[in-house]
């Protein structure tokens, strides 16, 4: 029987964007999180707010839907515990145990055949010198356990360092809750991840893997597909069915790997849920990681995970967002010429909107994006055509129209592409490749 209410733990991004997918099959949604006005509970039909320990509040959602699942890894144990004595919670509580401790978590990898970099749980500050001449080597990283993120809880330690400086760094004095792993440093190539759903029938449906590059350490920038061999494809997606069978898996999970500068490849953590690095899939494939997690909760079968484009993905983080000063709009490949340049010259307060599609025109949606830039002070329509081709003389007034609603500072649409001509084409490629950086450079700098 498919379930019709699906019940989500955690009201954040990843909530939000499985309960617009659950709305789409025509299932409704009750976010439970303690937090007020969350993004999830936006797009719900039903929100819960409470604590995850209001076993009152827990029982009362738990009646109300058919099915739960969790947008995050930090949801109490005992929270998922006591629901699943009234619902189904998916993916299992065993599964979650795992995610949530790195020890755990590493311990299950290694014994179902998945290598990870060698590890040594620290219980003493003496235990920090102990994993260093276990691993034979001069560095390693130390990590809580626990409540991990964003490379929170972790720091490097060089052999010479204070051990017990180090130690009480992560462990507070009188905790006796916080525990640490020290891992040995892996020399990789690069960090890729990969998702994998599974849905009650035990079918699977795996994405391509993708690559990682983290910044500040946060996802900045995801590639799908990763630019590395088929055959180092495929076992990566072997690891994902193999962990996926291991843990009986019922919905969406990812692993986030290395691939060392020797070729190898070793997982470094497990996500229980959609993972950040594959938001792409909900552009570019034609069933997103989110429409799988709904799907397989809501034991409907998984969908196809068929990629339909290639995608490059940046993660725009809230303070990049008041940065922001101009807004290009453009369409088509000259996107990725914008971004690279962008990103070369390191520019912080520009951001890059891709319209795929202005017939009819988005007007909303655009007034909704822009309205996400609280400087904002110019928006530039950005073309490869001549100014008397493409879609300029279209999108110019309705444009205008959308800043008109938004009541800003930037009133009109600025034209960043070439001059008016007679033939769309640059001619030589040199002429081509100068007149492209000139109308990159007129977008993202406003240098006319
Ligand atoms: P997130 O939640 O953002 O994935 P996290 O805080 O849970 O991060 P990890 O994923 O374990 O922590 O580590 C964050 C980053 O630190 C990794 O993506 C990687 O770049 C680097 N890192 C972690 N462990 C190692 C290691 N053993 N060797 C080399 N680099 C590492
Ligand atoms: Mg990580």
């Amino acid at each position: 029987m498919i379930h019709k209410k699906l019940g989500i733990l955690g009201g954040g991004q990843l909530g939000r964007m499985a309960s617009l997918a659950a709305s789409r099959l025509g299932i409704k949604t009750h976010i439970y999180a303690p937090e007020e006005n969350c993004p999830g509970a936006q797009v719900a039909t039903w929100f819960t707010q409470a604590e995850y320990d209001d076993t009152k509040a827990l029982k009362a959602f738990a009646d109300s839907v058919d099915a739960i699942t969790y947008e995050f890894e930090n949801i109490p144990l005992d929270t998922v515990r006591f629901l699943q004595q009234y619902c189904e919670v998916s993916p299992n509580d065993r599964l979650l145990e795992i995610a949530q401790d790195r020890i755990k978590e590493k311990k299950f990898l290694n014994d179902i055949g998945i290598e990870t970099a060698r590890w040594q749980e620290v219980t003493s500050p003496d235990g920090i010198a102990d994993a260093l001449s276990a691993f034979k080597q001069n560095e390693c990283i130390l990590k809580t356990t626990r409540m991990g993120y964003d490379g929170k809880g972790q720091m490097r330690f060089k052999l010479g360092d204070d051990t017990i400086h180090a130690y009480h760094s992560l462990v507070p004095e009188r905790s006796s809750k916080i525990q640490l792993i020290a891992e040995e440093i892996v020399d990789f190539s690069c960090e890729v991840s990969v998702v994998i759903a599974r849905d009650k029938l035990g079918q699977t449906a795996v994405y391509t893997p993708v690559l990682n590059e983290h910044r500040d350490h946060i996802l900045y920038k995801t590639t799908a597909p990763a630019p590395i061999p088929s055959a180092q494809m495929e076992t990566i997606k072997k690891k994902a069915e193999l962990l996926a069978g291991s843990v009986d898996l019922i919905g969406v999970l990812a692993i986030e790997l290395f691939i060392t500068t020797d070729g190898k490849i070793l997982a470094n953590e497990i996500a229980p849920r959609p993972h950040n690095s594959g938001h792409w899939t909900i552009d570019a494939c034609s069933c997103s990681q989110f429409e799988q997690q709904v799907r397989t909760v809501c034991s409907l079968n998984v969908g196809h995970p068929h990629r339909h484009s290639d995608a490059v993905m940046v993660n725009l983080i809230g303070d990049d967002v008041k940065k922001v000063k101009r807004v290009v709009l453009c369409s088509g490949k000259v996107y990725y010429d914008l971004l690279e340049e962008r990103e070369s010259q390191k520019i912080k307060d520009v951001a890059i909107l891709r319209l795929e599609q202005y017939y009819p025109f988005p007007d909303v949606d655009l007034t909704e994006e822009l309205k996400g830039y609280p400087k904002l002070e110019e928006v530039v329509w950005c073309q490869e055509e001549p100014e008397n081709m493409g879609a300029w003389f279209f999108v110019d007034r309705r444009i205008e129209a959308v800043l008109a609603k938004l009541g800003g500072k930037a009133t009109r649409p600025l034209y960043a592409g070439r001059p008016a001509a007679a033939s769309p084409a640059a001619g030589y490629p040199k002429a081509h490749k100068r007149k492209q950086q000139a109308l990159v450079d007129q977008a993202l700098k406003g240098e006319y």
